[in-house]
């Protein structure tokens, strides 16, 4: 209780992370990543009544509106952009999963990989209690990074709080399974039931796009989803938070009209073209694979031979559904990336198409149902929503992202 009491007094009303400036919150506040939430979602789950908590904070004066996320629309970048507030080009977080120079592949969940601190590291740094709560344990140790404490929905009873006792049992019930939609509203009821313990206020919750890589807006999963969501956000609410949500991308159907994934094999159309030594690397690829397969709408290419690079983009830009290639430096400046994380070629497909490596690569049987995926442009603007009033003029005139929520948040509150 001392320290506690003690760290009030230390505490700064200002502090700073990667050059912004944030003011500690009057009110504890709680950012939700919303993983997968496409904007249709939440104008079905609105528009049927899905969500009366959401609605009625909404009613009271908040805000929901749409901002763009940081291409590739995946969750790690995202999720990263967010908790920094800056671009993938300052941090460093590009995607999922990266090719290492010797030609070794990775999962991005190491915080070495970090080149920015997190607005949660800063504000603990300044005296602020902090506290990330994510459903998937992959990101838990990027979360963690400056010393923040963070637990994982899906690994929960494994966990145990500083004194000993296990997160289940201050839970009170044990974490669903995380190929359960349950998981999700687990995650926000963790971030609210453990914050008080950590003193935290300003607090995090990433949860998981199980069902949205599963079931369209307005299908059964989907409803039990929200209202799930809902009446967690309502106890957020209801313990006297002030609640931000940004989604880390969309969420499109990729499946071909016979139900089949939409997908082009880059490494194998490449190499009927004569084009050796090329490696495509899938930046969606994580643990969950039932989830995509490691299928999305953007991808890598990495050459051994630099002089392959004309003939690979013309091989790859005229497969069909393939909207766009660039190369590592255009990509970089287009989309705030950066350029030593990422592939030669920077691949992107329609709305309606994925890209994989070869079929020999991709285990198509793990998919739950038709796919549902997300990475390219496609999936980029994201809902941004506010539970209490903003004031007056903090939105007008910007070029609102994802990576904005704590700004919004912690110095746009009316
Ligand atoms: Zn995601």
């Amino acid at each position: 209780m001392f320290t506690n009491l003690y760290s009030h007094l230390l505490m700064s009303s200002t502090f700073v992370a990667n050059d912004r400036s944030y003011q500690a919150p009057d009110k504890p506040i709680l950012a939700i990543c919303a993983d997968g939430w496409d904007p249709e979602y939440v104008d079905d789950a609105l528009e049927r009544v899905l969500m009366p908590c959401l609605a009625q904070a909404l009613a009271d004066g908040g805000t929901y509106t749409l901002g763009r996320a940081q291409v590739p629309t995946f969750t790690n970048p995202n999720n990263v952009t967010i908790v920094t507030g800056v671009s993938a080009a300052q941090n460093g977080i590009a995607g999922n999963h990266y090719r290492t120079a010797d030609g070794g592949e990775v999962q991005v969940t190491d915080p070495s990989f970090l080149r920015a601190t997190t607005i949660h590291a800063a504000a603990l740094e300044a005296g602020i209690g902090v506290l990330c709560v994510t459903a998937k344990d992959k990101l838990r140790q990027l979360l963690a990074t400056g010393g923040v404490p963070a637990f994982s929905a899906e690994k929960a009873h494994e966990q145990q709080l500083p004194d000993g006792t296990p997160v289940i049992e201050a839970m009170g019930a044990e974490n669903p399974d995380i190929y359960d939609w349950r998981l999700s509203p687990y995650t926000i009821d963790m971030a609210v039931t453990l914050a008080p313990r950590f003193d935290a206020r300003i607090v995090y919750a990433s949860l998981t796009d199980f069902v949205q890589h599963s079931a369209a807006p307005g299908e059964p999963m989907a409803d039990d989803f929200y209202r799930a969501v809902d009446i967690s956000i309502g106890r957020a609410l209801d313990a006297g938070f002030v609640l931000g949500l940004a989604a880390d991308h969309g969420m499109r159907p990729k499946a071909a009209p016979d139900g089949s994934p939409n997908v082009r094999f880059l490494d194998d159309a490449l190499e009927a073209a004569g084009v050796t030594g090329a490696h495509t690397l899938c930046p969606i690829t994580d643990p969950y694979v039932v989830h995509h397969a490691a299928l999305g709408s953007l991808a890598w290419v990495h050459l051994d031979d630099l002089s392959q690079l004309g003939h690979a983009r013309s091989v790859i830009a005229a497969l069909p559904g393939i909207e766009g290639v660039l190369d590592r430096f255009a990509a970089a400046d287009a989309f705030e990336l950066p350029a030593d994380r990422i592939g030669d070629l920077i691949v992107l497909a329609d709305a309606g198409t994925v890209i994989g490596k070869s079929a020999a690569a991709h285990d198509l049987s793990a998919l739950h149902g038709t796919l549902r995926s997300h990475g390219g442009l496609h999936e980029r603007s994201v809902p941004l929503i506010i539970s209490h009033r903003l004031r007056e003029g903090a939105l007008l005139g910007r070029d609102l992202r994802n990576r904005d929520l704590h700004d919004l948040l912690l110095n746009q509150l009316a």
